[in-house]
């Protein structure tokens, strides 16, 4: 079609998520029509992030400071503590402003069929972020999945000797539902209506 460069440039873009083929050439089209105006400060913004953002070593979540802007927070109640699967469940929370406590990402669920074993997840700094003595009540906010549901009832097992309150996040989440597509209205209910695991 374009020549390699947007060739490349395509394949790049139909990675994305919620992207295909044709999605992409739209894109691509798009930019390589206004390369001044869409283009290039798109390049300098997917440069800066890739430079400036990292893991924070406390929660998981992706910031551009290490410890996050949310573990930080001195406003935050830091005795409770919510648990989720990824990233973009943390920001869904943040966005619909209805967890006022710290986050845990655990980075995935226990998965039989995908390999994921609990050495795989984040638990050993969830465990001595428990040991330090702070957190009274850990939230789990996992999706209402098979492996959501096996990883709850393994976290529970796993934090019940610690003796903080273990809640589950209860309506609203649609079964085989993950929380990041959830509106605002439906995360606040499922947070509000938790229960204890
Ligand atoms: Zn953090």
């Amino acid at each position: 079609m374009g020549g390699p460069e947007i060739d490349h440039l395509i394949a790049l873009l139909a990675k994305l998520p919620g992207m295909g083929p044709r999605s992409a050439r739209r894109a691509a089209l798009k930019m390589l029509q206004q390369p001044e105006a869409r283009m290039l400060p798109l390049a300098s913004a997917l440069a800066e992030a890739a430079r400036a953002v990292k893991v924070c070593a406390d929660c998981g979540n992706l910031d551009s400071r290490d410890p996050c802007s949310v573990c930080i927070d001195q406003h935050r109640d830091r005795s409770v503590l919510c648990v989720v699967e990824g990233v973009g469940d943390l920001w869904a929370l943040e966005r619909a402003m209805v967890h006022h406590g710290l986050y845990h990402v655990l980075g995935g669920t226990l998965s039989a069929l995908s390999g994921v074993g609990p050495e795989d997840l984040n638990v050993q700094t969830l465990l001595a972020r428990i040991a330090e003595g702070e957190v009274r009540e850990v939230i789990l906010a996992l999706g209402a999945t098979v492996d959501g549901a096996t990883t709850a009832h393994w976290l529970t097992d796993l934090l019940r000797p610690t003796g903080v309150a273990i809640t589950r996040v209860g309506q609203g989440v649609p079964i085989g539902g993950a929380l990041d597509v959830l509106d605002d209205g439906t995360l606040a209910a499922a947070l509000r209506s938790r229960r204890s695991a």
